[in-house]
């Protein structure tokens, strides 16, 4: 029995050796992008990682990050080497415990060439030690770590693992965190997902987050700083941490009078959108001085501005319908951005009604009357807005207009099966706008392709005759602005996630 175990093993191995010089002319280098048109070097070719392992420790006084990761990943082609996307100082990267070479190339590529080449589907352990001052790194001119008087945070879109991670950046490729963090006692450090356990040794804390559903690059969070947490469960049974800076200063009531309402924000939508799709819920609001907010996964980041005004509900039903729309279910490629953003938008929509200020329907006919033809706002086509154009304001409002046009020509019935089906059939997966319409047409029978195309693929106000046709208001005459139309348009700076180059877009 012994002897039987062994002996295939070992013949496999030999088989290996010997194949290896034969067939070299098939390992190549991996892409050094995932293949996305509008960010090409975002992403890596050649292999697919399952799960992070980020055990760091963070100085607040000198921003000084230091640590191992360990991605738990497997080949998807005969490698040479292959590429991480990463800025900070790299001591040593190992593949499968051998220690390998690496160089740095492009805006924050990181180039491992393992000891020996690795066959197509091959299980493969990489562990890169690696320390570095984030808020000193800067990619395509800007950064996405935000340093705080107590510390920093990791939060942008569609870039931030880069500041703190290697990885291969891209929403394609998700994957399970393990995310352990040592700051000096009397610091927090908040990440996504539940707080498994917490120790403290020689003045120095110890956070072990655990996010246990695949999860985009982008959606993972680090905020290091000192913060009040608030613990409580939904009534529908799912545990909520909110964290606030403790230095957020007159924000801080109307921080918590919002974020208090995670849970039954969160009960509303599973309404529309079926059961909330992770274990843990909540949010957090740092003290930065950014103007957005960002739907890290299960457990959004809040701007203090968002706050200014007041309590704000509308920007926290924002960030926690992306749950559904956005994380559960992420975008195959940039250009995709409308199945996160149309519909975060009209969850607000949703909110409104549900608030008694202002139907979906009368904030849809507000945004297609007070917007003329010539209005530069109807140049943007959310179905495929460019990378210059992806967090305009007409990704959102053009956007929600066109889920409202679906939904009067496919009828409620149609339409709310779709709103709660889509999360499930691609849950924990990635999905593209064509993916979208050929789930709305299977499920409504009707063919949409000129509904999608009019409302969201052409450069033009959709004419009367088509608005008609979706009912929407055409009456030419003064549409009157919803209640909530201030409210919601407060919000934008929230959906305007990324500052992207030194000009800093905020929406
Ligand atoms: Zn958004």
């Amino acid at each position: 029995m012994h002897r039987r175990i062994i002996a295939p093993g070992a013949l496999t191995a030999a088989v290996l050796l010997l194949a290896i010089p034969a067939s070299a002319a098939s390992y190549a280098p991996g892409a050094p992008g995932i293949g996305d048109p509008y960010y090409p070097a975002y992403g890596n070719g050649g292999y697919d990682v399952s799960h992070y392992d980020l055990r760091l420790k963070y100085q607040p006084a000198t921003d000084e990050l230091e640590g191992t990761a360990t991605l738990v990943a497997r080949t998807t082609q005969d490698l040479s080497r292959f590429n991480l996307d990463f800025l900070l100082d790299v001591d040593e990267v190992r593949v499968g415990g051998a220690k390998a070479s690496f160089r740095t190339s492009g805006e924050h590529e990181l180039e491992v060439t393992p000891k020996t080449p690795l066959a197509k589907g091959t299980p493969v352990t990489v562990v890169v030690r690696y320390r570095g001052v984030p808020s000193s790194k800067q990619a395509y001119g800007f950064t996405s770590w935000h340093r705080t008087p107590d510390g920093g945070v990791a939060a942008n879109e569609p870039e931030a693992a880069a500041w703190w991670f290697p990885s291969n950046d891209h929403p394609l490729d998700k994957a399970t965190y393990d995310v352990s963090v040592l700051v000096p006692d009397g610091t927090q450090a908040i990440s996504n997902g539940t707080l498994q356990s917490t120790s403290s040794r020689l003045g120095w804390t110890r956070w072990n987050w655990r996010s246990d559903k695949p999860q985009a690059t982008y959606l993972a969070t680090l905020a290091v700083g000192k913060f009040d947490i608030t613990t409580g469960t939904t009534e529908s049974g799912i545990p909520v941490l909110n964290a606030y800076s403790k230095d957020l200063g007159a924000n801080a009531g109307s921080a918590r009078a919002s974020l208090e309402r995670t849970g039954e924000v969160a009960d509303f939508l599973a309404g529309y959108f079926g059961p909330y799709p992770y274990n843990a819920l909540g949010g957090y609001v740092p003290n930065t001085t950014t103007g957005y907010a960002l739907e890290t996964q299960t457990r959004p980041y809040y701007s203090p501005r968002q706050f200014a005004n007041g309590s704000n509900v509308s920007v926290v039903v924002h960030e926690l319908a992306h749950q559904w729309y956005g994380d559960v279910v992420s975008l195959k490629r940039w250009e995709d951005i409308w199945i996160h953003e149309g519909f975060a938008r009209y969850a607000q929509w949703l909110w409104s009604e549900h608030e008694g200020e202002g139907t979906a329907q009368e904030l849809a006919d507000y945004v297609y009357a007070s917007h003329p033809a010539d209005d530069s706002f109807w140049t943007v086509k959310p179905g495929d807005p460019g990378p210059d154009n992806q967090f305009d304001i007409a990704v959102y409002d053009r956007g929600a207009l066109a889920v409202q046009a679906l939904r009067n020509e496919i009828g409620d019935e149609a339409f709310f099966a779709i709103l709660k089906g889509w999360p499930q059939k691609h849950a924990y997966g990635n999905a593209s706008v064509a993916d979208f319409q050929r789930y709305a047409e299977e499920v409504s029978g009707k063919p949409l392709a000129a509904l999608f195309d009019t409302w969201l693929f052409q450069p033009s106000k959709p004419a009367t005759s088509a608005a008609r046709t979706a009912s929407v208001a055409t009456s030419g005459g003064p549409v009157t602005q919803p209640k909530s139309w201030k409210k919601i348009a407060a919000t934008n700076g929230a959906h305007g996630h990324a500052e992207r180059g030194t000009g800093g877009r905020e929406h």
